[in-house]
């Protein structure tokens, strides 16, 4: 900030103390990273047989495997290393990361056990504290951080109390004793020029392929306490960030393929709309896609955006009725108001994986900036709904988002039918307002998700997924 000629002088060191006072944010924003679903593959080699590059790939076979990771594969070593130091290239002071879990291979419980999901989780925040020893860190286990993978006890256990001790240079005291009861906890923020706040929710106990908290109606009481923490914020004057790893609503790559359970998904969706004013953002992961989703109040306002990270594993899922899910490996930078928390812009950096493998070399570049892709002010709820708009008016805007959502790792064009789930995936988080959705819409069945029913009548599944 410079001043003007004629313009009366001041100390430097007291702009912030005169600002602050007048309620006047600083000009420069505050940034903070958004890193989701590394997934290393502690076994991937770079191997010539290729069977042997990596188990994340199943009984896939993995040709011209490459230094640095596999669209087959889940990340190696060196594509996980990469990734957090290109984060200190790229922005080394960040007000604090969020970090919203996936750190082990796509491979099944036997061949992992629960001392090596620890130790992977483990490694990777040793790796995180080496690079931002100076750093607060968010972190939410994502439903690969458990033993069996996704099913996370509505109680205490002694995983959530080993990662709690994993994560205590970045957690206070209580919210480590939270944790190890429920794998949730809130804290004021570091950076904010008020005290403002984050939530880091557990929402692995929502998950629909977890199998202990079926029949729960609050898991961990983990909805009254959101509620209670919200209702406080709200009192305090605090704006809240919401993060997590599973997000409520749809995937976009399919077709009514929701996440959560469907009771839990409405008592989500009712939070939001109670809370809406305190929420200033939630940050959630586990699709490894770049997307977003809108929340609506009862007469149809937008109230509240969520952020999908994309993953830094370029795994291919397989899904059933994802065609082609593999993606390049992304991180992401937001920046946002101290003073608010309002979202003031999104930068995703990625890393062209083929080129990379091909020129042996790790670079990470700028993928697109929000507010230059689509053309709007900031990434406030408002102009979110701008985006939204767009991407459903607009042809080039909407083959943009679909670019984007695997990290221009497939850039087909997006017709008919992908139009209509990426659309009511990015509008419609209820699952009645889904169906309403894809029904005006007049989307026809999908081919692959027919072929699927077909197969596992026939019992052929097993030569359709690997
Ligand atoms: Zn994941
Ligand atoms: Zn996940």
């Amino acid at each position: 900030m410079a001043a003007g000629r004629g313009a009366p002088r001041m100390r430097p060191l007291l702009w912030p103390i005169f600002l602050a006072v007048c309620g006047v944010s600083s000009a420069a924003p505050g940034r903070f990273w958004h890193i989701s679903d590394l997934h290393l593959d502690p076994n991937y080699t770079v191997s010539q047989d290729p069977r042997e590059v990596c188990p994340s790939a199943g009984s896939q076979l993995v040709h011209n495997a490459g230094p640095w990771g596999d669209y087959l594969c889940d990340s190696p070593w060196a594509l996980i290393n990469a990734s957090i130091y290109a984060m200190k290239e790229i922005e080394p002071e960040p007000d604090f990361i969020l970090w919203t879990g996936d750190d082990t291979p796509h491979v099944p419980d036997e061949k992992l056990g629960e001392a090596a999901v620890l130790e992977i989780v483990g490694r990777l925040t040793s790796l995180i504290r080496e690079v931002f020893p100076d750093t607060k860190v968010y972190a939410a286990m994502g439903n690969h951080d458990f033993h069996p993978k996704s099913q996370f006890p509505a109680k205490s256990n002694s995983i959530y109390h080993q990662v709690a001790e994993l994560w205590r240079p970045w957690l206070r005291n209580e919210s480590v004793a939270l944790f190890k009861e429920g794998a949730f906890y809130s804290e004021t923020l570091p950076g904010a020029s008020s005290a403002h706040r984050i939530v880091v929710l557990n929402t692995n106990l929502y998950y629909s392929n977890n199998r202990l908290t079926a029949d729960i109606a609050d898991p961990s009481q983990q909805f009254q306490w959101l509620d209670a923490v919200l209702t406080n914020a709200s009192q305090a004057g605090e704006k809240v960030y919401i993060i997590g790893h599973i997000p409520p609503g749809f995937f976009e790559k399919t077709r009514d393929k929701a996440w959560f359970r469907s009771g839990f998904n409405k008592e989500y969706l009712k939070a939001v709309r109670k809370h809406h004013r305190v929420i200033a953002g939630q940050f959630f992961g586990h699709q490894h896609t770049d997307s977003f989703r809108m929340f609506y109040d009862d007469a149809g306002a937008p109230i509240s955006v969520m952020f999908l990270a994309p993953g830094v594993t370029p795994w291919k899922t397989t899904l059933v009725g994802v065609v082609n899910g593999a993606n390049n490996p992304g991180i992401r930078l937001f920046e946002y108001d101290r003073a608010t928390l309002s979202l003031q812009d999104m930068m995703t950096y990625f890393m062209n994986l083929s080129q990379a493998n091909a020129q042996n070399n790790p670079r990470w570049e700028l993928e697109y900036r929000l507010t230059e892709a689509y053309g709007v002010p900031d990434a406030s709820v408002r102009s979110m709904q701008e985006v939204a708009t767009g991407i459903a008016s607009d042809q080039d805007k909407l083959q943009r988002y679909y670019d984007y959502n695997s990290v221009s790792y497939d850039t087909t064009p997006c017709g008919e039918t992908c139009r209509t789930e990426f659309l009511c995936a990015m509008q419609e988080v209820d699952f009645d307002a889904y169906s309403i959705c894809l029904r005006s819409m007049g989307a026809r069945p999908r081919i692959e998700v027919l072929l699927a029913l077909l197969a596992m009548l026939l019992g052929l599944q097993a030569l359709l997924a690997p």
